[in-house]
């Protein structure tokens, strides 16, 4: 068999992305034992780092082993038992993944729903809550990856705490990206993944629970339905008893702590922020330059995934081969409902760069013209360039 040898990509599509050479080289750092006192060290500093990252002070901020479906399903095996009643808003496929998942832990869902592409007005759970009693839970995606849309958090957790209930987000591509504010917006339990905006590979999950969240799980009947997921152990190993539950991933750990590092002290979290809104808007503006069509209106998008109607009589998976095949640029294609009708372009993490911008732009406009596309040339560089302060597309910016 021949040796392994990936080809090198930049990947631009719903995730993952890029991974920051910093850290590739920390999971290259010697292993060591996941009860090692140098490796609860580095434990504690994820926790820390975790807790800068979500904005808060949450004492329960933990990295679950698996990827970001794990920590969905942490949130609902440790907060839901059978019958209780939990409000999903479905607006797309992490919505209903959501549903899927409550039901299996026996919750009478309650679905609020949008237009893939649109957002769950607040109106609309303030509704559902007032018509039931005893809600335990109201769950909403903060960036729906399958549209494209930003969901805003404040005015929905207002409504919920109103009505007692618990506020749960899913912030796996949110976090890092945009500000998710955990304390700020009285989120009660939250989870998120490695492979989007932190810049590391896929396999750990953070998560964040607020004290009311733990006042729920304290007044649990029944056991949790999942031994693996179940924070009752978990707390003690990532807490002072530090009881072996099972064998931590240490080299995602690595990972981790140098993404997270990188993002809270090197770069700082609101300058992070503000690459991703500056570069996202520049590509939005680039693609509106070429004459192409965003799926999610104007004040609703997320920066930092972008979803585009692919224009009539283009061909969506040539043109995403030849993007992978000669410019080693991966997007991702529709989901469900979406499936050949939009493209969806990723700036997350350390994909998020001017170069991607400027070079994405450059060779889609060439694969449309090839496919006979009714196009403005020359057009999207330049507003890119624009909206990235930079009248002159000789020098790229730093942001
Ligand atoms: N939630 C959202 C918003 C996502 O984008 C994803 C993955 O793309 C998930 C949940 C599930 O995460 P994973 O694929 O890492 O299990």
């Amino acid at each position: 068999m021949y040796t392994l040898n990936p080809p090198t990509r930049i990947l631009m599509g719903p995730g993952p992305s890029d991974v920051h050479p910093q850290v590739l080289k920390a999971m290259a750092t010697p292993l060591i034992g996941h009860l090692d006192p140098k490796f609860l060290e580095i434990m504690n500093e994820v926790m820390d780092l975790l807790r800068a990252t979500f904005q808060t002070d949450n004492k329960l901020t933990v990295a679950m082993s698996g990827t970001g479906s794990a920590g969905m399903e942490t949130v609902f095996v440790n907060l839901v038992e059978p019958g209780d009643k939990v409000v999903i808003g479905v607006n797309g496929l992490f919505g209903e993944r959501m549903v899927d998942v409550a039901e299996r832990c026996g919750a009478e869902v309650i679905r609020v729903e949008a237009p893939w592409g649109e957002i769950i007005e607040p109106d609309a759970i303030e509704k559902v809550l007032k018509a039931n009693t005893n809600i335990k839970l109201v769950a909403i995606v903060h960036a729906e990856t399958s549209t494209g849309a930003l969901q805003p958090l404040a005015e929905i957790s207002r409504v919920v705490h109103e009505h007692e209930a618990l506020f749960v987000v899913d912030a796996v591509t949110s976090l890092g990206g945009i500000e998710v504010g955990i304390d700020k917006h009285q989120v009660d339990a939250c989870y998120s993944g490695t492979q989007k905006c932190i810049s590391a590979p896929p396999g750990l999950s953070p998560v964040t629970f607020s004290p009311r969240a733990l006042a729920v799980m304290s007044k649990r009947k029944s056991k949790v339905q999942s031994w693996y997921l179940d924070l009752s152990m978990i707390q003690n190993y990532w807490g002072k008893e530090r009881f072996y539950h099972h064998t931590a991933p240490i080299t995602m750990s690595y990972a981790i702590r140098e993404a997270l590092r990188l993002v809270v002290q090197e770069e700082g979290l609101q300058q992070t922020f503000k690459r991703h809104w500056t570069l996202g808007q520049s590509l939005q503006k680039g693609l509106v330059a070429m004459g192409l069509t965003l799926h999610v209106k104007e004040g609703q998008r997320l920066p930092q995934l972008t979803s585009v109607l692919i224009p009539e009589g283009v061909d969506d998976l040539a043109v995403r081969k030849s993007l992978l095949e000669q410019f080693g640029l991966e997007i991702g294609g529709g989901l469900g409902q979406l499936k050949g009708k939009v493209w969806r372009i990723g700036l997350m993490g350390h994909s998020c760069q001017p170069r991607n911008v400027v070079l994405f732009l450059t060779a889609l406009e060439q694969l449309l013209t090839l496919q006979g596309a009714k196009i403005e040339r020359g057009a999207a560089v330049a507003a890119a360039m624009k909206a990235m302060g930079q009248e002159e597309a000789s020098i790229l910016p730093k942001v």
